[in-house]
């Protein structure tokens, strides 16, 4: 269901990003982000979201093209741009198609999403990872 596949902050992002739970710590530290990339490849409609502090942020540090680079984003927000396929415009970088370009500077978001959590498992296993 897209209302709780997003990528969310705040009190919804608590609600359906939860921590290891069942899965073993060890199992949590051998997922490796740089050979999966799928939660940066959410799909085209808008669901890896942006808060407006992000794009003040953004803008304060001369970096109004991430905050330029949007698109409408659900539950009436905006979201990270994204490729044809899915994918987020900022993912992809020399050592890594699934590293980020803007990741010491990226989204609140993509900060607090937790590796491992029920929603991580959810979208590696829909990539057949
Ligand atoms: S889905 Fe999980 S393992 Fe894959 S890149 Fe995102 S946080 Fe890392
Ligand atoms: S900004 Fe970086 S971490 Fe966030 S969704 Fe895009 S590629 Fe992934």
């Amino acid at each position: 269901m897209a209302e709780t596949r997003s990528r969310l902050r705040g009190k919804v992002h608590r609600v359906h990003v939860v921590s290891a739970g069942p899965y073993s710590l060890s199992m949590t530290e051998d997922l490796d982000c740089l050979t999966c990339g799928a939660c940066c490849r959410t799909g085209t409609d808008g669901r890896i979201l942006i808060p407006p502090e992000d794009l003040v942020r953004w803008r304060q540090m001369g970096r109004s093209d991430i905050a330029e680079a949007i698109q409408p984003g659900h539950f009436g927000m905006v979201a990270f741009a994204t490729h044809e396929d899915g994918a987020c415009v900022h993912l992809g970088a020399n050592e890594s198609p699934n590293a980020c370009q803007i990741y010491e500077i990226r989204g609140t978001t993509c900060r607090d999403f937790e590796r491992g959590s029920r929603l991580c498992l959810e979208f590696r296993s829909d990539a057949g990872l």
